[in-house]
């Protein structure tokens, strides 16, 4: 298995450094060739807006487009999920997500009254909590048929999924625990 962590802009580097931890090899991915040779992906956080202008300047929308159409397992986090999403509210105009996920994403949900927290979260599957830390975070504001709900904050999704995709309203990379990680690694991969 080779995975590849978007590595345009934003948090790239924990999320390499923690499949280190969990003994997986990650290429930072930075263009069409480094994107042939994984097979999944994760995109970090870090600004939304940014990543997605990067993915068009980069030419690796339409490569990603078509691997997500095929399956390929990505994950998501914070930033990442929200250009995973199918709908972004409060983005720019120009901010077109991958719709990898049927879900509706508000950005910077948690931000208007606080900006960064920490929380003991509840995970479905998870035998004990997972210590997440949410900076400027969106929420998932609604969900189709096809997607499970791990978590939530005050009632508010921040962890969910479908057959190939995870994403998180937080920064999992940031805590010293690699669960949310094996999850992702623990998704079937149906495209290769
Ligand atoms: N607020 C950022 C955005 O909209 C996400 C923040 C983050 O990834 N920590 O892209």
């Amino acid at each position: 298995m080779q995975v590849g962590v978007l590595a345009l802009q934003g948090a790239f580097e924990r999320h390499i450094k923690t499949f280190q931890k969990i003994g997986v090899n990650a290429l930072p991915v930075k263009s069409p060739d480094d994107l042939e040779q994984v097979d999944r992906l994760v995109i970090p956080g870090g600004e939304s807006t940014a990543i997605s202008m990067l993915l068009n300047l980069n030419s690796l929308r339409a490569p990603l487009q078509k691997r997500i159409s095929e399956k390929m397992p990505v994950f998501g986090t914070c930033a990442g999920m929200i250009v995973l999403s199918k709908t972004v509210l409060d983005g720019r105009e120009d901010q077109i997500p991958l719709n990898a996920i049927d879900i509706t994403v508000r950005r910077n949900a948690f931000g208007r009254q606080i900006d960064s927290f920490e929380s003991e979260l509840e995970v479905k599957g998870l035998n004990e909590p997972f210590p997440a830390v949410f900076i400027r975070a969106p929420i998932v504001e609604s969900v189709g048929n096809s997607v499970e709900v791990y978590a939530r904050v005050n009632g508010q999704i921040v962890l969910c999924g479908n057959d190939s995709t995870l994403v998180t309203s937080f920064h999992p990379e940031l805590s010293d625990d690699n669960r949310i990680h094996e999850i992702f690694l623990s998704i079937e991969s149906k495209d290769r």
